[in-house]
């Protein structure tokens, strides 16, 4: 894939020290990291001082979340507006831990990626199934339904760019890899039901389809070798600089 896009999900795994540490050491690595889209997501805490670390770098910054109205009485909630405020360009939506262990419902993910769209931010809508809704076959009707109720009656503006990004829940932190044709064929069927949606034209120039469940060194460029995954992303090896330098290797090399 050219120019992959490679998002890094901190989740809530660094103390804020450690958050700083990996910032610096990514950005040292980056001049090694032409040929990729890199985006960082820390924690809300250390938005602003891993934004100063990476200001006037490649890397760009993103957020693991936010809330769906831009202002309010909404205590203990993040504002998309005060992300961008911080330099925030990118925000993951409806990831399956959240979705899992904070019950986000499918209105709660079409909110927020409205709201991010309209403030010119670029949304990273969340799909995946879990490992009974794939025995069960129902692996690609539920993915379907999870790009329709994310993004149905959303519009998409000439500059707009929108990722999402296939996440079987099974393979998420757990070291195990998903077969690429199996991801190749998920993609297919993602870019399916964005059509639905949109235009042709549209989702080819505008939308990104990306993989991200136990993306390694070893595998990411086996997985990007497909043409229909157009980045990754990564929880995991993305905690230390060392092993998160050797995916961007992986995924940028010819
Ligand atoms: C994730 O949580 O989005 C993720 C892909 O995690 P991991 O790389 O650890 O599977």
């Amino acid at each position: 894939m050219k120019n992959p896009l490679i998002i890094a999900n901190w989740k809530m795994k660094l103390a804020p020290q450690e958050a700083i540490d990996l910032a610096k050491k990514v950005k040292k690595a980056s001049t090694k990291y032409k040929g990729a889209e890199v985006v960082l997501c820390p924690s809300f805490t250390e938005l602003a001082e891993v934004g100063k670390i990476i200001d006037a770098t490649g890397l760009k910054l993103g957020a693991q979340d936010c809330f769906w109205e831009e202002q309010g009485a909404f205590t203990g909630e993040i504002s998309p507006k005060i992300l961008q405020e911080y330099g925030v360009e990118t925000v993951i939506i409806g990831h399956s831990e959240r979705r899992t262990s904070l019950l986000e419902t499918s209105q709660m993910i079409h909110k927020k990626a409205r709201l991010v769209l309209s403030l010119g931010m670029r949304p990273v809508v969340c799909v995946g199934e879990s490992f009974d809704e794939r025995q069960e076959g129902l692996k690609d009707s539920i993915i379907i339904r999870q790009v329709h109720d994310a993004l149905n009656g959303i519009w998409l503006n000439k500059m707009d760019s929108l990722v999402v990004a296939y996440e079987p829940i099974w393979v998420i932190g757990s070291g195990q890899d998903c077969d690429p044709e199996e991801i190749e064929h998920t993609h297919q069927v993602i870019r399916q039901a964005l059509y639905d949606l949109f235009t042709e034209q549209v989702v080819d120039e505008q939308v990104k389809i990306i993989y991200g469940g136990s993306v390694d060194p070893e595998n990411v460029s086996n997985y990007l070798s497909h043409a229909t995954v157009h980045g990754v992303l990564i929880g995991t090896a993305s905690w230390d600089a060392t092993t998160f330098s050797a995916v961007v290797a992986g995924a940028i090399k010819p």
